[in-house]
């Protein structure tokens, strides 16, 4: 069949990404609702927390020791007279109005410091003597004590809307009793593999068929960025079909499609939703793997009467190259962002570390390469390694990897012993 003519938009990573970002920016946050504290880790926050009291509520010992004025403490060694015992949770009656000079209040992790004491010193540093404790090291006024409010004043903002509830977060949520918590409503994300020669899990691959892996590798993807994902049937290389599943797809609040977008005679992902007006914003990228990545949105009305583009003016699609690396990588660069953006998550930014190549490394210039690789060492000793691979159709090498090396453009080779930027999954 004859190719329409397509215009090729092909982007360095850096304008290609700097796309993706300028685009999640204008996509405006999801409906919300109430889930249990429990149950909402890695979801997004739809609510700003705030400290229903002061935090700490009450000057907080951080040791074990004595309570006293630290200016009781020299000459060393000093004894003060202990004048109470407070534990963490002690009754308000029970803790003495004041510390006076010479005495000292018995202290535990956790328990209010009494007024007139100004710190803490560690029960390692003290002997106790009857009603007394003898003390052979000093400590300077405010040591080992939390003043009240000095974590955060009643009132104050202690994580805004658009925070991904990590453990910290929800830390945070329970300190000040948020048992359940209003989160965004996580996109639905549709996920269309391409390909005469692919077929599900549940059939025998003839002898030249390739099981599907690509939608089970973006399904977990997806929802560690906040999405939940749809998956589709397999479509097979036939514009008609391919169409009518692309506009299925559509129906969610991103499409995201594996493999038919490279140059060949059936790669037809690119020409149908031309067809279909849809807007494409780039349709490569100076990337390996995964240089045909497109990117583009279809609007509603525009994209075929029947395309029920779901509450949004627009729905945003990827065509992720087929390679199982390539789409991997595609979805972490590209996808990633525009699918935090439609959680309600301010999109994170690309994190990479640095770490001491082990053995050079040569390529042709001009692409920007994210190759699977091994990080080892820790701290200052980080080392990292290409896997050897066949190249991005390579999952078995892919798995065995646990970071992808970053390669600039300008360079052809990088030897041993550089250090190089390093992109965790
Ligand atoms: P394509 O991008 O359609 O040219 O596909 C590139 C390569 O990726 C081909 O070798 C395909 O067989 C393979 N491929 C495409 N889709 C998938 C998939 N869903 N799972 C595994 N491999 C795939
Ligand atoms: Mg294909």
């Amino acid at each position: 069949m004859p190719a329409a003519a397509l215009s090729s938009i092909v982007l360095s990573f850096e304008d290609a990404r700097r796309v993706v970002e300028t685009h999640a920016r204008s996509i405006s946050t999801p409906l919300t609702e109430l889930v249990d504290l429990l149950a909402s880790g890695g979801r997004v926050l739809a609510e700003p927390i705030v400290a229903d009291r002061d935090i700490p509520p009450f000057p907080r010992s951080t040791r074990d020791g004595y309570a006293l004025r630290a200016a009781d403490l020299s000459p060393l060694p000093a004894t003060l007279a202990v004048i109470a015992e407070i534990k963490a949770g002690e009754a308000v009656e029970a803790i003495p109005a004041s510390i006076a000079p010479g005495q000292s209040a018995a202290i535990m992790t956790g328990a209010p410091v009494p007024p007139g004491a100004d710190a803490v010193v560690m029960v390692e540093y003290t002997s106790r003597i009857g009603s007394d404790v003898q003390v052979t090291k000093g400590v300077s006024p405010g040591e080992n004590v939390v003043p009240r409010g000095a974590e955060a004043t009643q009132g104050s903002t202690l994580l805004i809307p658009g925070t991904r509830l990590r453990e910290s977060a929800i830390a945070v949520a329970a300190s000040v009793g948020k048992s359940q918590l209003r989160a965004y409503i996580r996109p639905h994300v549709a996920v269309l593999t391409t390909g005469d020669e692919i077929v599900g899990l549940d059939q025998t691959p003839g002898p030249t068929q390739i099981r599907n892996s690509n939608s089970y590798s973006l399904a977990l993807q997806i929802q560690r960025a906040g999405g939940e994902p749809i998956l589709l049937p397999i479509a097979p290389d036939e514009p008609k079909q391919l169409r009518s599943l692309i506009e299925q797809g559509l129906a969610a609040d991103l499409l995201l499609m594996t493999g038919g977008v490279s140059m060949g005679r059936y790669d037809l992902v690119e020409q149908v939703l031309s067809e279909m007006q849809a807007e494409f914003f780039f349709t490569g990228a100076k990337i390996q793997p995964g240089r045909p990545v497109v990117f583009g949105r279809c609007v509603a009305g525009q994209c075929g009467a029947d395309t029920p583009v779901r509450e949004r003016p627009a729905t945003y699609f990827f065509g992720l190259p087929g390679n199982p690396v390539s789409t991997m990588v595609t979805f972490e660069l590209f996808a990633r962002p525009i699918l935090e953006a439609l959680a309600g998550q301010t999109p994170a930014t690309l994190k990479f570390l640095h770490a001491r190549l082990k053995s050079e490394i040569r390529v042709k210039p001009g692409l920007t390469r994210f190759l699977p690789a091994i990080l080892s060492g820790e701290f200052e000793n980080s080392e990292v390694e290409l896997v050897a691979w066949q190249g991005s159709g390579d999952i078995a090498a892919t798995a065995r990897a646990n970071c992808y090396a970053v390669i600039p453009p300008d360079r052809d080779r990088i030897p041993a012993g550089e250090s190089i930027s390093v992109m965790l999954p």
